[in-house]
């Protein structure tokens, strides 16, 4: 079997302020103790401590070259485009990334000017994933984001005008005082600008945000839960019918333009994280960088990769997150290639699990693979709990 090739993720945990629903990994860039710049500088020793640590290992059967660099946050695009650079350079130095490779920057409207996006294309990326979520102001607002709809259309068509040609807007639905109908105008807004990939996320609302605490004292009006079904079934349908392939729980793209960094997570392929709170998964191992941004720069300084935590999973184990991730897309798990992966069926360790969902129709078998029926996509986590 060939493997396939392995991604790069690089984390930017800084924002322009902290939306009121967010628990990432972020720091407001104004109050945060580390300065951007020197985050950049100690990512740079980062990338070299790991590529020394990379190249003390035995191959594994996992090749070295790489398919794909991801820069998520937080921000990416409240970094100065040259520290961007400098990082870049450093990256291409010191690890093989193929010439074709898919290099994505995430960006949020109101960060970046028209030059910056051109000195992105001059760097080499080539997709970028645009943190909309809303195309209406009075959304944007209560969600606590720092930017207009004017702002997203600014940085779409200076996109576009910088010669992109990839282009993945973010869009959240579920979200307090959100219709169908104002749901469906932002995702019609959003096809008029005709990007190549949309992803599509409800609100999680996360007990340690304001969100959090403004539900929890009953302040916060949501959409029912039948309302939220009805987004998410009647999404699918709309973005079918205007050339978007649902191929991921959340994604929609045009022919050939799937997120391949992303699909390296849902494959439970291997990856390396660098930066604050980053994970990787390399040779069957899960790990994850410290999440203060204070004992990541000490560590990295002291010549010590800054891993805070660690798991290698047995068979059964690995089998399973393979599953969990797998039945987020639309094909499923590939039976042949989990067979091959693994050394057993998917039968042999969860038969009583895969009858039981099948004979409820929330699980088929389709063209040799496993996967979700549309009835099963909208209890996708019930499922995928029953293989981890
Ligand atoms: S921009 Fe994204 S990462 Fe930053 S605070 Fe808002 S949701 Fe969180």
């Amino acid at each position: 079997m060939k493997n396939e090739l392995p991604g790069i993720y690089i984390h930017i945990p800084f924002c322009k302020t902290k939306c009121h629903y967010c628990d990432f990994v972020s720091y407001p860039i104004h109050k945060s103790a580390v300065s951007v710049e020197l985050y950049i500088k100690t990512l740079i020793h980062e990338v070299k401590l790991r590529k020394e640590w990379l190249a003390s290992l035995p191959s594994a059967g996992i090749p070295r070259r790489f398919q794909s660099v991801y820069v998520g946050g937080g921000t990416p695009s409240v970094v100065p485009s040259g520290l961007l650079q400098m990082l870049f350079e450093e990256l291409w130095k010191n690890f093989d990334i193929t010439d074709e490779a898919e290099v994505t920057i995430e960006v949020n409207p109101g960060t970046i000017e028209r030059n910056g996006l051109t000195l992105y294309r001059q760097m080499g990326v080539n997709r970028l994933s645009i943190g909309v979520q809303s195309f209406d102001d009075s959304t944007l607002k209560k969600l606590g984001r720092c930017h207009t709809t004017a702002d997203a259309y600014s940085v779409i068509n200076g996109a576009k005008a910088a010669g992109f040609r990839n282009l993945s807007l973010d869009l959240m639905f579920g979200l307090p005082g959100q219709s169908c109908k104002l749901w469906f105008d932002s995702l019609s807004k959003a096809t008029a600008l005709s990007p190549e990939h949309i992803s599509c996320y409800e609100l999680g609302i996360e007990p340690n945000t304001p969100y959090g605490k403004w539900h929890s004292q009953g302040l916060l009006s949501v959409p029912t839960e039948d309302d939220v079904i009805g987004m998410m079934e009647n999404t699918s349908t709309y973005l079918g019918s205007r050339g978007y392939q649902h191929y991921e729980i959340s994604n929609y793209a045009k022919p050939g333009f799937q997120a391949r960094h992303n699909s390296i997570y849902w494959k439970n392929g291997p990856y390396l994280g660098f930066g604050c709170a980053a994970y990787s998964y390399w040779q069957g191992r899960r790990f994850g960088n410290v999440n203060d941004l204070d004992l990541y720069r000490e560590s990295v300084y002291n010549n010590r990769l800054p891993e805070a935590d660690s798991e290698t999973l047995d068979i059964k184990g690995s089998a399973g997150e393979t599953i969990m991730l797998g039945l987020r897309l639309r094909d499923g798990v590939c039976l042949k290639t989990f067979e091959k992966r693994f050394g057993v069926s998917v039968w042999q360790f969860w038969d009583e699990e895969i009858s039981l969902f099948t004979e409820r129709g929330l699980l088929e078998v389709s063209s040799g693979c496993l996967r979700l029926t549309d009835q099963g996509l909208l209890l996708a986590n019930q499922v995928q709990a029953a293989f981890v």
